[in-house]
């Protein structure tokens, strides 16, 4: 089940500090992006750190989530379907999260129960306290190294019913470890009302109050405002909270979530975690890497407009596919201006009218029928017009498709995820290789969970122009997926001008394909977006940004 489950005391460094990060009044206020920032800004000290998120919801991961309500699903190496902060906290900190990363209430209790049907507990009344929060504690404490710091954000809103275990297992952790190696941040919002011209703070004050009544008193509170915090309202907070004056931190809207460590460190959010925990502050946090990118944010030297055509309105559903973008876009000092479209529209108005205007077309992941006819035809409509088209994983396959169906001609080529009449290109895996051992599917199995998920090898072919991108022979990058393109049409592909171009080691799933008459047309069954960072922007990203600049450059 994974995510260690050890006793408190026996695997706990004893130097580690616990920083737990929580939010009142609303929700999707920026913990994670706080979390991670402030992470940054610790690291920027020199100090080691770790971020985990714990979901209270009861799903036991978010795979299985409308990616419409909950964002993106982000998956790590070892294959843990978690939240997209974990794409925040890897982004800000470079330090790839695992599956002792993130948890949610489902996976608590499939725990506790797989305990209790165990004989574990035997003789007990299983109850919320102890055994809930015994797991979240263990899950907090459990398999940490020599970490200075480990940051715990906790999902959801302050009153939340699911959210209270959790408030209590940091209650009782600050209780047990001593307040010298715990801090509680709040993360609030004080909302502007115009016609008064002022920020409130009596949400943040309720938010604290409600912190208190569990037993927690807040070390920092975290301002989020639209406007500067008039010194007057951080005094009143500070004494109504029972916090120090300081240790009221403004988090204003930010131009870029890349300036928010500087922002965050400018209002002395560093010194002030550095000063409570009693270490040394006389140096400053090294932020040359952020500056740097701010200086390139906002000097770009022209602006390149690229389609993402998908299908799930939030844009919180392509998080990690944006900020590959954005990277792609800081890489080769250009600012990246996405032009969302919803892949109906494309499917009703037809491409030329709504694509005529980019310079790169990106077809992302995604399950399912629906909008499926608009993604092959901006493929299509990529191919026909030479223009720079990246397709992931849905998108990869969705240009399979296309040229299966328009060049090669099989009118019936689809997947078998889309239809159970068709000349199957893309099929169900129901056999694969991981770690020398056979994965075995079945159509109709669980749906949780069992998807090809995480890093996996890819060997490239010395001709393509993915081995120049990348430079290398063997990749490894993150999955997730149930459907392949069928190896058995490669010969029909090549024909057609798609050439696969990426396998498997062993040569039987088609990686990647690209088709080389064209300027730039590359589709890869994995997920790039996932491993990209603002200081390391992923190679696929650059060059796909490159080659919409040099397309615009064109028009
Ligand atoms: N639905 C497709 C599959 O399962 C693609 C998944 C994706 O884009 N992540 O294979």
């Amino acid at each position: 089940m994974g995510y260690g489950g050890c006793k408190m005391s026996d695997k706990t460094n004893s130097k580690t500090k616990f920083i737990f990060i929580t939010g009142g009044v609303v929700s999707s206020l920026g913990k994670g992006l706080a979390s991670a920032s402030l992470a940054a800004l610790l690291q920027a000290r020199g100090f080691k750190v770790r971020l985990r998120k714990l979901d209270p919801y009861l799903n036991v991961d978010p795979g299985t989530m409308n990616p419409c309500q909950h964002g993106e699903v982000y998956v790590t190496d070892d294959g843990t379907e978690a939240d997209l902060d974990l794409g925040h906290y890897e982004r800000f900190s470079g330090i790839p999260a695992t599956k002792y990363d993130s948890v949610t209430s489902g996976k608590i209790y499939q725990r506790v129960l797989d305990k209790e049907r165990h004989g574990d507990y035997l003789g007990a009344t299983i109850q919320v306290i102890p055994h809930v929060t015994n797991e979240i504690k263990a899950f907090i404490l459990g398999n940490i190294t020599d970490e200075d710091f480990v940051l715990c954000e906790i999902g959801g809103t302050v009153g939340d019913i699911e959210g209270q275990p959790y408030l209590e297992s940091i209650r009782q952790l600050a209780y047990e470890l001593g307040r010298d190696r715990t801090m509680f941040v709040h993360l609030t919002l004080l909302p502007y009302i115009p016609t008064a011209g002022e920020l409130k703070t009596k949400p943040t004050q309720h938010s604290v109050k409600q912190l208190q009544e569990y037993g927690i008193q807040p070390d920092i509170i975290l301002c989020r405002s639209q406007i500067e915090i008039p010194q007057n309202e951080r005094k009143k907070i500070a004494l109504f909270c029972n916090v120090k004056e300081e240790c009221v931190i403004a988090a204003l809207d930010a131009k870029s979530i890349y300036h928010v460590p500087l922002a965050y460190s400018a209002e002395g959010m560093d010194y002030q975690v550095c000063k409570y925990f009693g270490l040394e502050t006389k140096t400053k946090p090294d932020l040359d890497k952020w500056k740097h990118i701010e200086e390139v944010m906002q000097n770009p030297e022209g602006e390149v407009k690229i389609a993402i055509v998908g299908k799930y309105q939030l844009q919180e559903a392509y998080k990690s596919l944006a900020e590959a973008l954005t990277h792609g876009g800081l890489a080769n000092h250009f600012k990246v201006k996405i032009k969302w479209l919803d892949a109906e529209d494309v499917e009703k108005q037809g491409p030329d009218e709504l694509l005529n205007d980019v310079s790169g077309i990106l077809v992302p992941g995604g399950f399912g029928n629906r909008g499926t006819e608009g993604k092959i035809a901006a493929a299509k409509y990529a191919r026909e017009h030479n223009i720079p088209y990246l397709g992931i994983c849905f998108g990869m396959q969705m240009a399979v498709i296309e040229t299966m169906r328009n060049v090669a001609g099989i009118k019936n080529a689809n997947s078998s995820e889309l239809s159970d009449d068709c000349e199957a290109v893309v099929g169900l895996m129901t056999e694969w290789d991981k770690d020398g051992a056979k994965e075995i599917r079945h159509k109709g199995g669980d749906l949780g969970g069992t998807m090809r998920l995480g890093a996996y090898p890819t060997v490239l072919d010395e001709k393509s122009k993915v081995y120049q991108i990348y430079g290398c022979k063997n990749i490894s990058e993150r999955h997730r997926h149930r459907y392949e393109v069928n190896i058995k049409y490669e010969p029909v592909l090549k024909k057609s001008g798609m050439v696969i171009v990426g396998k498997s080691p062993d040569g039987k799933l088609p990686e990647i394909v690209e088709r080389p008459e064209h300027p730039w047309f590359i589709g890869v069954q994995f997920h790039p977006e996932l491993k990209s960072k603002p200081f390391a922007p992923h190679p696929l990203f650059v060059a796909f940004v490159k080659a919409a600049i040099d397309n615009s450059r064109l028009i």
